[in-house]
């Protein structure tokens, strides 16, 4: 910095806040400044619960060691669920694609939540799938179908797609979620009667 100039932007620990910020998803630069000065002028105590609201959330919940949902006790409140029909799957991308469901009211199987979907240009590849943990839960011949309810974009259809390969021969009948859920959407944003609806239309793949 040339001697006697004054330096320019933010002081380095709101940089820092900013930074953090912008890494979320959703968040860009202008909102991350906008919401680092928000923090930086409500009460300390505001911010301290925001910050610790964050750690209590890593620290208490966690993957279920069965199906992937993330949840405060393992096995997840589904897994542990005696009246759930456990002759059905569930594969979905994400536990928030699981709560929609769930709000939906159309499902009373279990679920199996992949850790991410096939993305090569993000680094996830065929083997990020963790398919063999998919294939040990059809062990034991309980799981008579399998629902691949991927979303229904390029990304969630080449998914759904790899996953019905692997699942081909296993002995469980493959059924893809379809009518009612329009392309390019996502499970999480569409309304319960639509998903319902993608539900109840759903169609053998394999
Ligand atoms: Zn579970």
């Amino acid at each position: 910095m040339a001697a006697g100039r004054a330096p320019t932007g933010p002081p380095k620990a709101v940089q820092v806040l900013e930074e953090k910020l912008a890494t979320l998803p959703g968040v860009g630069k202008v909102t991350a400044r906008r919401l680092a000065y928000h923090l930086l002028k409500v009460e300390a105590s505001r911010a301290r619960e925001l910050a610790e609201a964050i750690l209590q959330a890593r620290r208490e919940i966690h993957p279920c060691g069965i199906c992937g949902n993330l949840a405060a006790t393992d096995p997840c409140w589904i897994c542990a669920d005696p009246d759930r029909d456990r002759s059905v799957l569930c594969v979905v991308e994400d536990p928030r694609d699981l709560l929609a469901l769930e709000k939906a009211r159309v499902y009373r199987g279990l679920y199996h939540v992949l850790p991410c979907r096939l993305s090569p240009l993000q680094g996830f590849g065929p083997e990020s799938l963790e398919i063999p943990r998919l294939l040990e839960r059809l062990e034991g011949g309980d799981v008579k179908e399998v629902i691949l309810a991927n979303n229904p974009d390029q990304e969630g259809e080449a998914t759904a797609g790899l996953l019905a390969e692997a699942l081909a021969g296993k002995g469980v009948r493959v059924t893809r979620i379809a009518r009612g859920m329009p392309a390019g959407s996502s499970i999480e944003q569409v309304q319960s009667p639509i998903l319902a609806d993608a539900f109840e239309g759903r169609r053998p793949l394999v």
